[in-house]
């Protein structure tokens, strides 16, 4: 059984294609801009508990709109706390013929999870800093197992999107980001890169569950800053599309 935070129909932001995405609740990181701080806890009373096949049931009635690129993305919280269920949610999937995408963090790094990632089709990795002190500032864990989930997935050989929130003062550090893209020049499993732009739309989530919010007042960056950081990733992968 899955803990389920919430499921989202004709999703178009998480992997290709038209999509079903399964946000599970539960992370083990506390990134200062989360914007899900719904999703945190391991349980909340607003979730629910699902099996593998009430899942596959529900996207059996969505697959007319998936078309040939569209299909299945797990996202949260952070799914890969939930790996054992999770591993059989997608060995489900595939055996019925969806895309299965996992949006991840990466900071579980097990053999369970490099078994998930082997019926995973796409992972979407967000490498939050490429700088483990920073990485620990913005998320209150290091990034080692981030990096070692990367080079994983890049042995494998399949499909890795990488994630990167710009925040400013926290992650658009001019010489990290050419560190950052450096890091994931060589890789050939990359296919697309995407910015997402620091926003301010969960804060008040916040202020309805009574917490309080690191980074009041801070401005999402400009787009310039966005188009800035976008400029050094493609310099560095200048194969791979960057979003
Ligand atoms: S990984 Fe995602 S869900 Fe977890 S704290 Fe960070 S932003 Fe929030």
């Amino acid at each position: 059984m899955l803990n389920v935070h919430s499921i989202e129909t004709f999703g178009t932001h998480d992997g290709p294609g038209i999509r079903m995405v399964v946000f599970l609740q539960g992370c083990p990181i506390r990134c200062v801009y989360c914007h899900n701080p719904d999703t945190l806890a391991k349980w909340s009373e607003s979730c629910r508990q699902m099996s593998s096949q009430q899942i596959i049931e529900l996207l059996k009635k969505e697959q007319p709109y998936f078309g040939k690129k569209g299909g299945l993305t797990v996202s949260g919280g952070e799914p890969t706390m939930q790996a054992a269920g999770l591993l059989e949610l997608f060995k489900a999937a595939k055996e019925a013929g969806f895309h299965t995408a996992l949006d991840t963090n990466g900071v579980i790094c097990s053999e369970e999870v490099h078994e998930l990632y082997e019926v995973t089709d796409l992972v979407i990795l967000d490498v939050k800093h490429i700088n483990s002190e920073h990485h620990k500032k913005v998320t209150g864990v290091g990034n080692s197992a981030v990096l070692e989930n990367a080079e994983y997935r890049e042995k494998s050989g399949k499909p890795m999107w990488l994630r990167y929130v710009l925040v400013p003062g926290w992650t658009d550090q001019p010489q990290f980001l050419e560190e950052w893209a450096q890091r994931f020049s060589t890789y050939k499993t990359i296919e697309r890169v995407e910015i997402l732009p620091y926003h301010t739309l969960g804060v008040h989530k916040y202020k309805a569950m009574g917490l309080p919010y690191k980074l009041e007042g801070l401005a999402p960056p400009t787009a310039k800053a966005v188009s800035d950081a976008a400029a050094i990733f493609q310099r560095h992968l200048p194969h791979v599309v960057v979003a």
